[in-house]
Order: structure tokens, then C-alpha cells, then sequence
């Protein structure tokens, strides 16, 4: 706490003996006098002011003293201006700018960086320090220690120590901050205590030399300026890790860097800012403006880069946005977009999960769908498997059925005729045997036997050409003469039975083209058929009845009528349909296969009515050309 009091106090002193000088810099004319006689009323002249602000890092005074011969250099070179010092602070200088006060500005390379970034503004020139070598535009910045601390001999025995310095800001703090990052030393954090004590900067010389404070920091060429002024000996400090620079006229413990810039500021008007360059290049290193500046002219504008580096590493000045980009900073100052972002993330974070999730429920429900649908084709292959075999069978079943069928016919078909030739074969063995043959009758029945063999013979050949499904050789026949014949053929029959034929038959349409053994067989099945109806019925009264006649123009009737028991109810309905019958041995074929010769004849069978008892049977056929007989 003392120390501190102590402190405080001797830097209260050292300012007190400063001439305090109250420095206002605004727009209506040049506030700071000088004791250098320029005019400082407007008014008093038609010259148009213009203001230099220069940083007084060696105290306003000194700065006036120093600068003041270089304003009226300006003023001698261009005509209608006068030049005039500002001296001021790095803050001052910042607010002066920022406020466009200054018209142009001296200060170190560090200031003008960041006051170009921030601001605007260009170098003119680079200043030539004054010095016995020829890099006098370089500076840099020298940390010392009083000679007789032995405990301080290197950077990192300052940790611990206290130590002063000009400002955080100020260009010779950051290059020797640059030095003690570069040695591990951290001045913020490893010092006992950090004091910026602001301009002049031999303050710092002066409270080292006396103990004050252990170490401190300053730009180089201030100690040997000090020194040649008897302020101090440059024997009582130590410089701590000093830089051996080549042709460096000044104990230096940094890197050098391009020397104080002539600054044109943004506003200023460019034709006096090119006067000015040229006025100030064109100045004599040993000028009385040079001299009273202790420098040495002035020189094209360096190359400002190093300053950059030396920023862009210490994350200040321009680059001092770098430092703050903490994740914090980032945060405050993009939490709209942030937050923006986060949302939309999770929005697709939400929405890519749903679709995950709909996408695996879908794919879910199309594996279940295509199990089902895999099962589904595997019993409909089943159940096709199994109509296949079911048709396979039913084919075989018809196959069978037909088989049958066609054997039932031939056996129909054939019985009568082989009835007929069994029963002519008896009567011949009969009559034979008994000795009372007539040669001509034998010749008579076994033409007959003949007859029925040949027709047996035809039959089965009608059959083989159904089968082959040939259409029937069609003959114009007489209709009348086949029944004829077909009488002939059953007069064995109607004896046995005892039954009467009539034939009552049309000459004036009788033609058809037809085959005449199917339709001879037709007749043969109906009147079989009324045969057996006929049995039933008194011997008296058996007779059966075959008409022809016209059926309308273009059809020939047929109807064969017995007076028979008549057709059984039962049977009436289905009575053309193959094996129905209501006898013992019938086989139900005969009027299924009459009808349909009669219908591959383009005719037509029905069951006719009858007045009396028994049944009538008819026919129709498309008629041929009319009997010529
Ligand atoms: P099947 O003579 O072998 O029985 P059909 O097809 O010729 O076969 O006759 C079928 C049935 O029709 C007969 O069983 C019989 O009941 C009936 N039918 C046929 N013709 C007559 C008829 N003229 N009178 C009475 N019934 C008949």
C-alpha cells in the first residue's frame, strides 16, 4: 500500500513540474500558440490554417519546441496556408482525428496503423531520424533496468518486479510486449504491477534512476536523446535483451520497425497533401526545421508491413477484433444467427428423423406387404396347381366319358343291324333244319343278312368320319324312299310286335340333301322307339303312323306317331339329352344322337302333340329341289 502511495505521489511530482498547457483542438483556427511568432488569429491573415497533430510522447512542450520550426517550414514552402503544431496524447490524437480537427498527423507507425484502419488516412512520407548511421527511419523499443539490479539481468526476472511503461497502446509498449511474449513473459499477468503513466516517456527513464519502479519501457533513441541533454547516464541502466541490430544507432531490446509516418488524413484536400510531401522530401537533413526536429528530413514512405505482423500477432490495433473473438463474443454478437441456425438445425434434424422414421415404417409395411404378397402369389400358384390337376382330371374324366360315349353309340348304332342279321341267321338254321328251306327264300334272308352287314359296315364308317370331324358326304335323297327302305329293314320288328305301319307320305316335297344312312338311321331310332312304347298297348290297337309333308316353303316335316304308353313325365324335359332312358336295358343315346344328325342337317326335332294316347315324334329338313315325279 505504501508503494503504491509512493508511487502515485512521484508521478504527481514528475507532472507537476510540466508546464500544464491546455490544448483544445476544434475547427474555428489554431488554438495552440507557439513561441515560434506564426500568426495564430485567422483573422489577422488570409492563410489558411491547417493543423498537424502530433503525438507528444516526450511532453506537449518538448513537442512544440521540436515541431513548431517544421510548421513554419511548411508555411515558407506553400503559399496561402499556415501550418500549425497540435501536440497531443495517443487518445487525444484518436478523438481529434475521429472528429476530422487535424488536417494532417505525425505519430508512430503503430498509431498510424490503427488510426488508418479505423479512420482513414495515408502516409506522405516517412521521417528520417536524427542519428550517425543511415536507418535512422527505424525505431524501436528499449526495456531497462537500473544498472546496480542484479537480480534483473534477463526479461524473466521481471516477474514479480513492477514496471512501467507509456500506455497499453502506445507503439514502444507493444513491440517490448512482443519481446516478452517472445522470452514467455506475459506483462499483464506476470508482473508484480503495470503502470502506463502516459507522456513524456522520460518519466520512465527518470522513476527507473531513481527506484521508483524496478523496470520500464521506452521508444529507442529517448535514453541517448536523454543522455545528450544530461538528464540521465546512459551507464545507469541495464538494457535488457538487447538486439544486436546492425547499423541501429540506439540500444534496441526489440525488432525495428519504419520510423514516425507524415500522415494525410482522409478529408484533407489531395493538391496540398502532394505540396506538403513534396515541401517535406525537399527539406535538408540539416534545415533548421530538421534540426529544431532532431531528425534528419524526410524520406519516401516505408514499408508499414512489419507493423501489421507485429499487430496481427499481439491481435491489436487493427486486429484487436481477433482477440475478442472469443466464442463468447461470437456468440453475443451472432446469437440472432446462432439461434436462427440451431433452429434450422434442428428443424432438419427433426424433420430427417421423421423421414427416417416414415421411411423405415414404409419400408416396414412394404416388406410385410410383400410377404403378404409373396404368400399370396404362392397360393394362388397352389390353388392353380390344383385347378390345373382338377382340369387335368376332368379332362381325363371326358376324355373317359367320350370314350364311352362313343363306344355306347357304336353299340347302339351296331345292335340293330346285328339283332337283325341274328335273327335272319336263326330263321335260315330253323328252316334248315327243319327241311322245308325254299332256295329262294334262303337267298331272299341271306340278302337280307347281307343288307344288314353292309349297313352295320356303314354305320362304323359314319362314326370313323364323325370322328374325324369330316363334314358327311350329302346326297339329295328322297325322303320317301329311305323311309321305304327303312320299313323294309324293320318288317321283322313290326311282326314281332305285332304293329301296324302306315306311311303317309308327301310327293310334292320329298327331296333333301342329306346323308341318307344317318338320316335312315334317325327313323330307324324313332320308330324302335315307338315300337317299345307300342308294347304296352292292345295288339289291336299297335300302330305307328310316318307322315311327310311340307313344313313352309323351305323345310320337309317328318313325324312318326305310335299309340304307345306316351312319353313319361319324368323324362319330358330332358328327353334329348344322351342317357336318359326309362328302360331296363336302354341305353338313352337314340334321341340324343338323332337329334343331332338332324341339327348337323340344319333341322330341328321336337316331340309333337298327339290327339290320342301315345306319342308323335318329328322332324324337320331343309328341303332340296322339288320331286320331278
Ligand atoms: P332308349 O331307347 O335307349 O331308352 P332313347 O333316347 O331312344 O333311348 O329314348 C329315351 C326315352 O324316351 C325312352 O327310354 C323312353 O322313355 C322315351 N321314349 C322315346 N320314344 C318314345 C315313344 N315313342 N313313346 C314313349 N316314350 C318314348
Amino acid at each position: 500500500m505504501l508503494f503504491r502511495l509512493l508511487i502515485v505521489f512521484s508521478i504527481l511530482v514528475l507532472w507537476a513540474v510540466q508546464p500544464a498547457r491546455a490544448v483544445t483542438v476544434n475547427g474555428d483556427g489554431p488554438e495552440a500558440t507557439d513561441a515560434q511568432g506564426v500568426p495564430s488569429d485567422p483573422k489577422t491573415g488570409s492563410l489558411k490554417p491547417v493543423k498537424i497533430g502530433v503525438l507528444a510522447f516526450r511532453g506537449r512542450e518538448q513537442t512544440l519546441v521540436h515541431w513548431t520550426a517544421t510548421a513554419d517550414y511548411l508555411t515558407k514552402s506553400i503559399s496561402g496556408y499556415r501550418f500549425d503544431i497540435i501536440p497531443l496524447t495517443l487518445g487525444e490524437m484518436e478523438e481529434a482525428v475521429r472528429d476530422e480537427k487535424l488536417d494532417f498527423a505525425l505519430t508512430n507507425s503503430g498509431h498510424y496503423i490503427t488510426l488508418a484502419d479505423r479512420y482513414g488516412g495515408s502516409r506522405l512520407v516517412t521521417m528520417n531520424a536524427k542519428g550517425p548511421t543511415s536507418q535512422e527511419n527505424l525505431t524501436g523499443s528499449v526495456i531497462f533496468t537500473r544498472a546496480d539490479r542484479t537480480d534483473i539481468s534477463k526479461l524473466d526476472d521481471l516477474r514479480g518486479k513492477t514496471f512501467m511503461s507509456v500506455a497499453p497502446q502506445a507503439f514502444c509498449f507493444q513491440t517490448a510486449k512482443y519481446r516478452m511474449r517472445e522470452q514467455g513473459l506475459n506483462p499483464h499477468q506476470d508482473f508484480k504491477k503495470l503502470l502506463f503513466v502516459g507522456f513524456p516517456q522520460d518519466y520512465i527513464a527518470t522513476a527507473v534512476m531513481r527506484g521508483i519502479i524496478d523496470a520500464g519501457n521506452i521508444r529507442t533513441g529517448v535514453l541517448e536523446a536523454m543522455a545528450a541533454e544530461g538528464k540521465i547516464k546512459l551507464s545507469d541502466f541495464r538494457i535488457l535483451a538487447q538486439k544486436k541490430l546492425e547499423g541501429f544507432p540506439y540500444v534496441s531490446s526489440t525488432k525495428v520497425y519504419p520510423e514516425w509516418p507524415f500522415i494525410k488524413l482522409k478529408e484533407t484536400d489531395k493538391a496540398l497533401s502532394q505540396r506538403v510531401a513534396i515541401a517535406l522530401l525537399s527539406m535538408a537533413p540539416d534545415s533548421k526545421a530538421a534540426k529544431m526536429g532532431q531528425y534528419a528530413g524526410w524520406t519516401v514512405p516505408l514499408d508499414y508491413s512489419p507493423v501489421h505482423s507485429l499487430f496481427r500477432s499481439l491481435k491489436e490495433g487493427p486486429y484487436a477484433g481477433l482477440s475478442e473473438l472469443t466464442l463468447a463474443s461470437f456468440f453475443s454478437e451472432y446469437k440472432e444467427w446462432m439461434i436462427l441456425a440451431a433452429a434450422l438445425l434442428l428443424i432438419s434434424w427433426l424433420w430427417v428423423a421423421r423421414t427416417e422414421r416414415v421411411v423405415a415404417r414404409r419400408t416396414g409395411e412394404l416388406a410385410r406387404a410383400n410377404a403378404a404378397l409373396g404368400e399370396e402369389m404362392a397360393e394362388r400358384r397352389r390353388v392353380q396347381e390344383l385347378a390345373r390337376q382338377r382340369q387335368s382330371e376332368l379332362s381325363r374324366v371326358a376324355e373317359m366319358n367320350s370314350m364311352g360315349e362313343l363306344a355306347s353309340g357304336i353299340a347302339h348304332e351296331l345292335n340293330h343291324p346285328l339283332a337283325t342279321i341274328a335273327n335272319y341267321a336263326r330263321g335260315c338254321i330253323r328252316k334248315m333244319r327243319s327241311g322245308k328251306e325254299n332256295k329262294d327264300e334262303l337267298l331272299d334272308v341271306l340278302q337280307r343278312v347281307s343288307d344288314q352287314a353292309d349297313r352295320a359296315s356303314q354305320i362304323i364308317s359314319g362314326l370313323r368320319d364323325s370322328m374325324r370331324d369330316d363334314k358327311h358326304t350329302r346326297i339329295k335323297s328322297d325322303i320317301n324312299q329311305i323311309i321305304h327302305e327303312m320299313s323294309d329293314l324293320l318288317e321283322f320288328d313290326l311282326m314281332n310286335s305285332q304293329t301296324r305301319l302306315e306311311l303317309h307320305l308327301s310327293n310334292s316335297l320329298s327331296f333333301a340333301n342329306i346323308d341318307p344312312v344317318q338320316i335312315e338311321q334317325v327313323l330307324l331310332n324313332l320308330v324302335r322307339n315307338a315300337i317299345d312304347a307300342i308294347e304296352a298297348a292292345d295288339p289291336a290297337e299297335r300302330l305307328i303312323t310316318i307322315t311327310t309333308s311340307a313344313d313352309g316353303e323351305e323345310k320337309l316335316l317328318i313325324c312318326i306317331t305310335d299309340t304307345g304308353e306316351g312319353v313319361a313325365e319324368t323324362v319330358r324335359k330332358k328327353l334329348f339329352d344322351p342317357f336318359v332312358s326309362t328302360k331296363q336295358e336302354g341305353m338313352g343315346l337314340g334321341l340324343s344322337i338323332s337329334c343331332s344328325i338332324i341339327k348337323d342337317h340344319g333341322g330341328l326335332m321336337w316331340i309333337g302333340s298327339t290327339s290320342t294316347k301315345g306319342s308323335s315324334f318329328c322332324f324337320n329338313l331343309p328341303s332340296g329341289d322339288r320331286h320331278e315325279g
